[in-house]
């Protein structure tokens, strides 16, 4: 059972005051983006019954993979479910391989609502940058909620899936509903939002990764160093304009990411990267989420791949990588 899960952009990310339980409410116009992790879960629960499995079907015929990329620990829940992963693509070493890892955490989840000991191999085939700023992690997670409901046979409706999301992480719920929506709250309550056409996009992808929880410690620190009062949040006019009439200059004017000063602080290339790619003629440059990928906005399809072209060789990034969006949230891919 393989699920295809997008990355995220933010195109408008909108931090309020920090609030007494440390998070922070946002305005989140998220947007999902044709660059994916697939998650492909299947009834084997042990690397060596992965292995017998193979020498079962080993007659010669064997055509997928037998030897899991990276080493899979078992993850075993109080229900008697066992989960186990792997991870391959590019960097998949700073993926963890046990009960950290969020797609396990989401199978835990709902193996709780099996009410038998089920089990799992979660194999997690990774494009999306790692604590790149694209909610990769909560992608995977999303993607494993749905392929074992299926492997299960579970099916819970949307709505609860999307409840075992929003207990997950406050990025998962979005990689289920995928398209351009609006999160409020923590990012987590989600409604659609109207968009005409779709747009071209180029990320640059960075060395190494920015933590999430230090980006927004850093945005307070700037904050309150800066002394001036934080606005309450709200979604912007003209951004929503610019969606709906698929206005693709009015897009690049309208983006907006509060994250992206703390960004810039804890990892100044990053300003050359955005720099670069403008001078590139990009029509909208900003920092993805929490960074480090920088995204950029292109004219056209051709205009995109042209980016992409002088941002590599401009030198200001690991790789740059071209997408559309918007794209749909995750989805089983047919077999
Ligand atoms: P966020 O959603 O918090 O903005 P991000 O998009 O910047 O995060 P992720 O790729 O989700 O970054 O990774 C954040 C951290 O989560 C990584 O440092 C990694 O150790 C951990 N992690 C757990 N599970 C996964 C996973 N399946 N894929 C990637 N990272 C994971």
């Amino acid at each position: 059972m393989t699920v295809r899960v997008p990355a995220k952009v933010n195109l408008q990310l909108s931090v309020g005051p920090r609030r007494d339980d440390g998070y922070h409410d946002l305005v989140n116009v998220f947007h999902a983006v044709s660059l994916f992790d697939e998650v492909t879960a299947t009834d084997v629960t042990t690397p060596a019954e992965d292995a017998m499995a193979a020498v079962a079907a080993d007659d010669g015929t064997v055509t997928g993979e037998t030897t899991p990329p990276s080493a899979a620990t078992g993850t075993a829940t109080p229900s008697g479910a066992m989960i186990t992963v792997s991870v391959e693509g590019d960097p998949a070493g700073q993926v963890p391989l046990d009960g950290e890892n969020l797609a396990v955490k989401a199978a835990v989840a709902l193996a709780a609502r099996a009410g038998r000991p089920v089990r799992a191999h979660l194999a997690i085939r990774k494009a999306i940058p790692v604590a790149g700023g694209m909610a990769g992690g909560s992608a995977d997670a999303a993607a494993a909620l749905i392929a074992c409901d299926e492997l299960w046979a579970l099916r819970l409706d949307r709505r609860e899936l999307m409840d075992i999301a929003a207990d997950l992480g406050s990025d998962v719920p979005f990689a289920l509903f995928g398209g351009t929506a609006v999160g409020t709250g923590r990012g987590e309550k989600l409604a659609p939002v109207p968009v005409t056409g779709e747009f071209h996009w180029v990320f640059a992808l960075a060395e190494g990764g920015l933590s999430t929880a230090k980006v927004y410690g850093e945005c307070d620190r700037l904050r309150e160093a800066a002394g001036e009062p934080v606005a309450w949040p709200r979604a912007d006019d003209a951004l929503m304009a610019a969606l709906a009439a698929g206005d693709v200059k009015a897009l690049g004017a309208a983006l907006v990411n509060d994250l992206q000063p703390a960004a810039l602080a804890l990892c100044d290339p990053l300003a050359r990267t955005l720099a670069a790619g403008r001078d590139s003629g990009a029509l909208g440059a900003l920092v993805s989420g929490s960074g480090p990928t920088c995204a950029f906005l292109a004219e056209s399809e051709a205009h995109a791949a042209g980016l992409a072209t002088a941002l590599r060789a401009a030198g200001v990034c690991r790789e740059a990588v071209t997408a559309r969006g918007p794209v749909p949230g995750a989805v089983i891919v047919p077999a």
